[in-house]
């Protein structure tokens, strides 16, 4: 490709709004333009780049027997009533209607539609398993898009969707996901873990999140070096009570447990339903440990509350009518606790900039929490787990990480074909609803992550997997004509066997360069004065030295 051809805007300044190294790098290599907040034009090189990444997820899934569709982007609310994700998902779920007035969502996930699409033709066990899986762009209205393709509003997502007819065969397919995201990682250059993490909203019993390792994660994920334990913080906490079975539910008036418990030991010892809660937490407020609950819709993780209210008492929301009014159209989202807690609404926001916890909500993480913080009276059953400190499986030091989600499995099990009525007749012609497990991959955020971990000051550094180009040749002077001559014929040679960005711009050495640092290509061939001597000068973009090359010699040299 001629660099003329391209379109390839890089920038020497981006807005200091540009928080995160990869986006800052992504306006700065001229691969990104933002449209509106976490809504962005894929360029040139940034197109593709996701086409390799998708590449490789498609041999990925290929490989483990998962055919490729593609679904609407816009799902009618009647199909999002029936899965009761209308009211449920919140405000994260863009709505629209069409000219006769009827509401539509712009998908988010796909769960209601591959039901819809697969219940009218799988009647017998016989069709089961199935995998099917697209790629596609998702829309989610997030409260803080940020970081650019790392949360944004609309993103490309891998989703695939497993109908099973028993466990056994859920849990292959689920095994054969866990190794085909192990495999895409590893592929992409990713320094990942997979981490045992919490259902949360969605409902599922058994789930991975696979947690690129990386300063910039908004999620901390504990782990050892020495063997496969790594879990996200929340999960880890929860594996830490020491012995649950000693307390007596009754005893529990108020939570004075220490650190925090995002868990279904917790949550059982309150007598709240976890699948009904989004983020559940102790910290202390005011020398006094308060239970943090936060139930139902996604978007009460995201909503500001400046007050609390008493599940027992009052509900004070005076200065939060927008909330009031959320809280009105979703009732259930708020049903009685059977304990005098208080129950902070999102005051997290608020409180845990000024008090200390171990927890990790969406975007705010605390770490190096200090267990005599909260000091152990009678119960005293959750304990923090403390970097370094021999671990859950007794297997070495715990080490503490941040980590970008950049994909997750579920084991859904029969959530949506209960609500939605997605039944087969078994070997005995009994008719059963499906098993169900369903796998993201954030592939727009996956490229992020790479940049996150592959550059230098300069730019970007591309690893071969993934790279936009191969070879970069770079034309010193295109006014000279041996030099050109030389560039053009290297060009047409090369691009036999390399994908090759030519740079046949009239620019300065200077800029030509600095934006080939920028982009990141892992060979650059810079044809200059030697050309008419047959030399040209070799730089692979991972090291500062150059190697004058005979022309002849290029191609070994190179490869
Ligand atoms: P997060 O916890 O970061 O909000 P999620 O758990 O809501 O992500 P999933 O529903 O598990 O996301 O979606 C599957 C994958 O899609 C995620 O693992 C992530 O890689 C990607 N993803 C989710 N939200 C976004 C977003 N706003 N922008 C880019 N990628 C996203
Ligand atoms: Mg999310
Ligand atoms: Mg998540
Ligand atoms: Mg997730």
């Amino acid at each position: 490709m001629r660099q003329t051809q391209m379109f390839i805007p890089t920038q020497r300044e981006v807005p200091s709004s540009a928080e995160s190294l990869s986006h800052r790098l992504m306006l700065r290599s001229g691969m990104i333009k933002q449209l509106a907040a976490g809504i962005y034009t894929y360029l040139p090189i940034t197109k593709l780049v996701l086409n390799n990444i998708e590449q490789i997820v498609r041999e990925e899934m290929s490989a483990i027997g998962g055919a490729e569709v593609l679904m609407p982007v816009m799902h009618p609310k009647e199909l999002w009533e029936e899965s009761g994700r209308w009211e449920k998902y919140g405000s994260e779920l863009m709505r629209m209607k069409d000219r006769h007035d009827r509401d539509f969502a712009l998908g988010p996930t796909h769960e209601e539609v591959i039901v819809s699409l697969v219940r009218d033709e799988l009647k017998s066990y016989k069709k089961l398993p199935l995998t099917l899986y697209q790629i596609q762009t998702k829309f989610r209205d997030e409260l803080r898009p940020r970081f650019g393709l790392l949360r944004g509003r609309e993103f490309i997502m891998k989703d695939a969707y497993s109908f099973h007819v028993d466990e056994e065969s859920l849990r292959k397919t689920y095994q054969d996901m866990y190794q085909a995201y192990t495999n895409i990682f590893t592929r992409v250059g990713l320094d990942f873990r997979a981490v045992e993490a919490d259902s949360g909203a969605i409902g599922g019993s058994h789930t991975h999140e696979f947690m690129a390792l990386s300063e910039i994660g908004e999620d901390t994920i504990a782990y050892t070096e020495n063997s496969d334990y790594a879990a996200n913080i929340e999960k880890a906490e929860c594996l830490k009570p020491t012995e649950f079975s000693t307390v007596e539910k009754k005893e529990v008036e108020k939570i004075e447990t220490p650190g925090v418990a995002s868990c279904q030991a917790l949550a059982d010892l309150i007598g709240i339903d976890l699948k009904e809660t989004t983020k559940t937490m102790v910290v202390k407020i005011d020398g006094e440990l308060v239970m943090i609950v936060i139930r139902g819709d996604h978007e009460l993780n995201d909503i500001k509350v400046k007050k609390y209210f008493d599940a027992q008492n009052d509900v004070e929301f005076a200065e939060e009518e927008e909330i009031l009014e959320i809280f009105n159209a979703h009732p259930g989202s708020l049903g009685p606790i059977n304990s005098p807690v208080k129950v902070y609404i999102d005051y997290q926001i608020e409180a845990m900039r000024n008090y200390p916890v171990g927890a990790n909500i969406d975007g705010y993480h605390y770490k190096n929490v200090n267990e005599s913080d909260f000091p152990v009276e009678g119960t005293g059953d959750f304990r923090f787990i403390t970097e370094g400190e021999v671990a859950p499986d007794g297997s070495g030091p715990v080490k503490f990480r941040e980590g970008i989600e950049v994909g997750q499995v579920f084991e859904l099990g029969t959530t949506y074909s209960e609500t939605m009525g997605l039944t087969v007749l078994d070997k005995n012609g009994r008719s059963t609803p499906v098993l169900m497990g369903c796998y993201g991959i954030g592939i727009s955020r996956t490229l992020s992550a790479i940049i996150e971990k592959y550059h230098d000051e300069n730019g970007i550094i591309w690893p071969k997997s993934v790279t936009p180009f191969d070879i970069h040749i770079i034309s010193m002077n295109s006014k000279k004509d041996e030099i050109v001559e030389v560039a053009e014929s290297l060009y047409t040679e090369l691009e036999k066997s390399y994908k090759v960005l030519y740079d046949d711009r009239d620019e300065r050495a200077g800029v030509k360069f600095a934006d080939s640092d920028l982009i990141g290509i892992p060979v650059r061939v810079v044809v200059g004065r030697g050309a008419s001597d047959g030399i040209v000068e070799v730089k692979f973009r991972n090291s500062e030295e150059k190697h004058e090359i005979k022309l002849e010699e290029l191609n070994s040299f190179i490869e």
